[in-house]
C-alpha cells in the first residue's frame, strides 16, 4: 500500500496504522482525527463532505470531544470505516484529487493539540507480568516464594481511578501523603520521595454489557476497540504504608498518563504471537485458543530538565503472562458489566533482563542500584522536573506501526 501523503520509513503512523485520536485544531475547534506520518486528518470534515455516506449514519460521530460515540458504533461499523479511511489515503484515491477537502481537513501535527481520546467510565489495572510480580515479591515478601499462591491461577487486578487519567503532555505534581520512614514508628506527612512510573499498555472496550453477563476468552477481542500506552504513576513510599490489606489507593490515584492515539486491534493483527506456556493449567473459563499476545516493542526514557534523554528500559508487551482476552474473561466471570471507553491496563511489563524492567523500583532494585543517566546524574526514583517518556511500536516484514509516545513532566509537590 502506498499513500499519497509522504512519511518517514521509521514513522509510527504508516498507512498500515490508521489510529484514532481527538485533537484541538489550530486553537479553534476539537475533532476526531487520524494520523499518517506527521499529517493529522479531521475525520469530522471528511464526514461532512460525504466520504462516509455508505455507512448511513444519522449523526457526524467525529464531531465530538471524545471517541466514545464512534467506538460505540461497534466493530461492524468501525472496522470497515477504518479500512475506508485507509483506502482514501492511498495514491489515486478520490481524496487525493479533492484539493479543497485536503486544504480544510489536513493539518501538520505541530498545529494541533492532542486531547484525551476517550471519556473513561472505569479503569482497572492488572498485574499480569510474571517477571514484574516476581521482582516485587522478592523485594517486599519472600525471595523463595515471590509469587502469591493465586498468581498463576487468575489475572490479579484492582479497580483504579478514572478521573485522574490524563493525556501525554500533561504535567503532574509529585504527590503528598502519609509514609512510614521507620518501621514500627508513627507515620509522617510529606511529599513522596519514591516517585515511580510503571510501563504498561491498556486496552479500551467497545461495548456495553448487561450486569450479570460474562465475556468468554473466545469472544473477548470482539469487545476490544484498541490499545494505547499507559503510565501508571506510583508513589512507592505511600504505597508501602497504605497497601495492606486492600491494595493501592492514594499511591496511584494522583495521576495516570496515556498516549493520545488509539491503535486498533485490526492494525495490530500482523503482530500476534504466542504467549508463554501457562503452568499449572488454568481453569476452563481462562483457557483460550490461538495467539493472543502481541509483539510490541516498549521503551522508557528519562530526560532531566533541558537535558538529553537516556533510554533506561527496553521491554515488550509479548512478555505478558495473562493476555487481554483472559483479563476480560476473568473481569466479567462474576457478572461485572463493562462500558464503552473503559480502560484496562496490563500491569507493569517487565522482561527477564535487568534492562527490561518496567519501573524504577525494579531497575534500581528498590533504590539500591542507582541508574546512570547520560549527563552523569544518577536516579533511583523520579526527580522534580524529570520528563518520563514511553514509546511503543511494532515492526515486521518492513512494515511498522506504533503508538507514538506518552510523555509526562513531574513538577514539585504543592
Ligand atoms: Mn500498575
Amino acid at each position: 500500500m502506498k499513500s499519497f501523503i509522504p512519511y518517514a520509513s521509521d514513522s509510527d503512523f504508516s498507512i498500515y496504522n490508521i489510529p484514532f485520536g481527538v485533537a484541538y485544531i489550530e486553537d479553534e475547534y476539537p475533532a476526531c482525527v487520524t494520523r499518517i506520518g506527521d499529517t493529522v486528518i479531521d475525520l469530522s470534515y471528511l464526514f461532512d463532505e460525504g466520504y462516509f455516506d455508505e455507512f448511513e449514519l444519522e449523526e457526524n460521530v467525529f464531531e465530538a470531544l471524545v471517541l466514545n460515540p464512534f467506538i460505540e458504533l461497534g466493530k461492524k461499523i468501525t472496522v470497515p470505516m477504518r479500512e475506508k479511511i485507509q483506502q482514501l489515503l492511498l495514491e489515486g484515491s478520490a481524496l487525493e484529487n479533492d484539493s479543497e477537502t485536503r486544504e480544510n481537513a489536513f493539518f501538520a501535527i505541530e498545529n494541533v493539540e492532542m486531547l484525551l481520546p476517550v471519556h473513561v467510565p472505569n479503569y482497572t489495572d492488572f498485574y499480569s507480568s510474571v517477571e514484574h510480580a516476581t521482582n516485587v515479591g522478592k523485594m517486599f515478601r519472600d525471595p523463595e516464594n515471590a509469587l502469591l499462591p493465586n498468581w498463576k491461577h487468575l489475572p490479579v487486578g484492582y479497580h483504579g481511578r478514572a478521573s485522574s487519567i490524563v493525556v501525554s503532555g500533561t504535567a503532574l505534581r509529585r504527590p503528598n501523603g502519609q509514609t512510614q520512614p521507620q518501621a514500627n514508628q508513627p507515620p509522617v506527612f510529606g511529599e513522596s520521595k519514591r516517585l515511580d512510573f510503571e510501563l504498561e499498555m491498556a486496552f479500551i472496550t467497545s461495548t456495553y454489557t448487561n450486569l450479570g453477563e460474562s465475556i468468554s476468552t473466545e469472544d473477548a477481542e470482539n469487545h476490544i476497540f484498541g490499545m494505547l500506552i499507559f503510565n501508571d504513576w506510583s508513589a512507592r513510599d505511600i504505597q508501602k504504608w497504605e497497601y495492606v490489606p486492600l491494595g493501592p489507593f492514594l499511591a496511584k490515584n494522583f495521576g495516570s498518563s496515556v498516549s493520545p492515539w488509539i491503535v486498533t486491534l485490526e492494525a495490530l493483527e500482523p503482530f500476534r504471537v504466542a504467549g508463554p506456556v501457562q503452568e499449572p493449567e488454568v481453569l476452563d473459563y481462562l483457557k483460550y485458543e490461538g495467539d493472543k499476545n502481541f509483539d510490541i516493542n516498549l521503551q522508557v526514557g528519562i530526560s532531566p530538565q533541558n537535558q538529553a534523554e537516556s533510554i533506561i528500559c527496553n521491554s515488550n508487551f509479548k512478555y505478558m503472562y495473562w493476555n487481554m482476552s483472559q483479563q476480560l474473561a476473568h473481569h466479567t466471570i462474576n457478572g461485572c458489566n463493562i462500558e464503552v471507553g473503559d480502560m484496562y491496563a496490563s500491569g507493569t511489563i517487565s522482561g527477564k533482563d535487568e534492562n527490561s524492567y518496567g519501573s524504577m523500583l525494579e531497575l534500581s532494585w528498590s533504590g539500591k542500584n542507582p541508574l546512570k543517566l547520560q549527563n552523569g546524574e544518577e536516579r533511583t526514583f523520579i526527580e522534580d522536573y524529570d520528563t518520563v517518556s514511553m514509546y511503543a511500536w511494532c515492526e515486521k516484514d518492513g512494515k511498522r506501526i506504533g503508538f507514538g509516545k506518552v510523555e509526562t513532566q513531574i513538577l514539585p509537590a504543592k
